[in-house]
């Protein structure tokens, strides 16, 4: 505390009884304005109070400013990891990751700090209901296939099938992950790609990204379809005048590229 130059309008630890009634009103929020509103609610509630003021004198008029008030760090975590816990009721831990960072206050150091210790409560629903497509099953097998062709062509140990293996696997364990809610559709979106839709609302994309198969020679900007057919971005641009291109992998060899995650 003594080294902080910064300077709070409440710098202070939270009592035991304000912790316990912060994650108590926390974890009996029904949605996730209601998790934001019982953070602004008890912290700062807490906090005003230590200089005779309360939430009452402010509002649009007069915005009360998260940044002025610092509560230790250790506690900063307990009230975001109760607010992400409870969050995970809605399929919203994203989403209120992202808000608590505008309605919490600021944090300091303080390892004397109280943590009440309380019950881990699971706040996920019972099930995951999964719903994909019968065109999207085929797209998941031939992923899979995809991966097992380059490190059939490449090698298993290759830069192409690590980077293809590696980019696939969270994403497809991410298909069957509750954090963006509890009911998911799973469709297709091209040969190797998906689209997937959250019960939260919240929709992405894992899309393949095929690396393009170059001219290998020097000075050559071509690219080579698998019809073998090479085509510069620009007629202008620099080719083997000879036309005699060198493909940077074969035509008949699985396209190496990888996996990303699109919201
Ligand atoms: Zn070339």
């Amino acid at each position: 505390m003594a080294n902080n130059t910064t300077t709070y309008r409440v710098q202070r630890a939270l009592t035991e009884p304000e912790m316990t009634a912060i994650t108590a009103e926390i974890d009996a929020a029904r949605d996730t304005g209601g998790i934001l509103a019982a953070v602004v609610r008890t912290v700062f509630g807490a906090l005003l109070a230590t200089i005779g003021e309360s939430l009452a004198s402010y509002g649009p008029g007069h915005k009360l400013d998260p940044r002025q008030f610092a509560v230790p760090a250790t506690q900063w975590t307990a009230i975001s990891e109760a607010c992400t816990n409870r969050a995970s009721a809605f399929g919203a831990r994203v989403t209120i990751a992202l808000e608590l960072v505008n309605v919490m206050p600021s944090s300091y150091d303080d390892p004397s700090a109280v943590i009440p210790s309380r019950p881990t409560v699971d706040h996920r629903p019972y099930e995951h209901v999964l719903t994909v497509s019968r065109e999207a099953t085929d797209v998941i097998a031939a992923c899979t296939r995809h991966c097992d062709a380059l490190a059939r062509h490449f090698g298993e140990h290759s830069r192409e099938h690590r980077d293809a293996a590696s980019s696939w696997q969270p994403n497809l364990a991410l298909l069957f992950s509750m954090d963006f809610g509890a009911a998911t559709s799973v469709r297709r979106d091209g040969d190797l790609s998906l689209l997937v839709s959250c019960g939260s609302g919240f929709t992405y994309g894992i899309i393949f990204h095929p690396i393009p198969r170059r001219c290998a020679r020097a000075h050559c900007t071509a690219v080579i379809s698998d019809d073998g057919t090479a085509r510069t971005c620009r007629r202008d641009d620099l080719a083997c005048e000879d036309g005699a291109h060198v493909p940077a992998y074969p035509l008949d060899a699985p396209a190496p590229g990888s996996w990303s995650f699109h919201s």
